[in-house]
């Protein structure tokens, strides 16, 4: 959607809506940050494939509007040939881009989720679509927390883009250290491809610091002191927060990011103030 080649990348993740309402608020959000000329919009998968025709629905919707949209996808609970179809319809819809997961197991699921690790749907969507889709994959600068070493996470991710992945989007996080010397093991390690930081807007306290506890994401000491300290100001903390995240994308880029992909939370601010801040918008 970007004319200018040399322009960082972005693009903005959604979750599917459950409501009808939630749609028709999401299909707004969309429209108001294609003026940020993103690349795409992704659109994820919940834990274990349990919002398949949540996110199905809302991919076809958008890209009957034209718009360039990036399912999420694992294999969950199911079968080869129902993964096979899904993707099969994506491919009919015009959808150009997926982004392949191992993904979570959802509570309650037990035993019929499989653990099919995401470096294998990239080969198994290599081996049925050939190059049909752009492949993007997860990355973890502080670790995936099931990793078995730094360094292994880091031969697994080799692993995916072995196996055929264009270029990763990493779990976000508030260190910048962490994602350069992350950089730094993955260009040891042979990586080549781009890797795109995933950027977290600061909105509510308490449901970040779940979120991270959950999914590994660090919040440092002195973030975690700092945004405890606004308590139930939540102006001020989202105030201190779109200052913070900011700087975060400022440095990223002035050190060679090739672009970031927003955690919107289905919504268009603060991203958009964000990107407005870094003058990075096309309007
Ligand atoms: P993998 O790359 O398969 O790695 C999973 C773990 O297994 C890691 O610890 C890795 O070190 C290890 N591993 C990898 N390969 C092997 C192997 N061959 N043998 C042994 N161990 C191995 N979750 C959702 O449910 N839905 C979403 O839409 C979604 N979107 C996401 C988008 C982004 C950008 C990111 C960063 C994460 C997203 N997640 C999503 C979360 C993700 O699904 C979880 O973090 C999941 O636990 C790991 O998925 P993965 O694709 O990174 O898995």
């Amino acid at each position: 959607m970007s004319n200018d080649q040399n322009a960082p990348r972005l693009s903005f993740e959604f979750f599917p809506p459950k409501t009808p309402e939630g749609k028709t608020k999401l299909l707004k959000v969309r429209e108001d940050l294609s003026e940020l000329n993103p690349e795409f919009f992704s659109v994820t998968y919940g834990a274990g494939g349990s919002t398949r025709d949540n996110t199905k629905g809302i991919v076809t919707e958008l890209r009957d509007q034209g718009i360039d949209v990036a399912p999420h996808l694992s294999f969950g609970g199911d079968t080869e040939d129902t993964i096979k179809e899904l993707i099969s319809e994506y491919q009919a819809a015009g959808v150009k881009r997926i982004v392949a997961l191992r993904g979570d197991m959802p509570s309650g699921m037990g035993g019929s989720f499989q653990m099919v690790y995401a470096n294998q749907l990239v080969a198994f969507i290599r081996e049925h679509f050939g190059d049909h889709f752009e492949l993007e994959v997860a990355a973890y600068p502080e670790i995936h927390p099931e990793a078995p070493s730094y360094d292994d996470d880091i031969r697994y991710l080799k692993g995916k883009f072995d196996a055929g992945a264009n270029s990763a989007i990493t779990q976000y996080f508030y260190s910048p250290d962490a994602f350069f010397y992350f950089m730094d093991q993955c260009q040891n390690a042979g990586i080549t491809q781009p890797i795109y930081p995933g950027i977290m807007p600061i909105l509510n306290y308490k449901n970040l610091v779940r979120f991270s506890d959950n999914c590994g994401a660090d919040i440092p000491r002195w973030l975690r002191q700092r945004l405890e300290s606004f308590g139930d100001d939540t102006a001020s903390l989202q105030a201190f927060g779109l200052d913070l995240v900011t700087e975060l994308c400022e440095v990223l880029l002035d050190n060679g990011a090739p672009g970031l992909h927003f955690y919107t939370m289905n919504q268009t601010e603060p991203t958009a103030t964000i990107v407005r801040n870094l003058g990075l918008s096309g309007s």
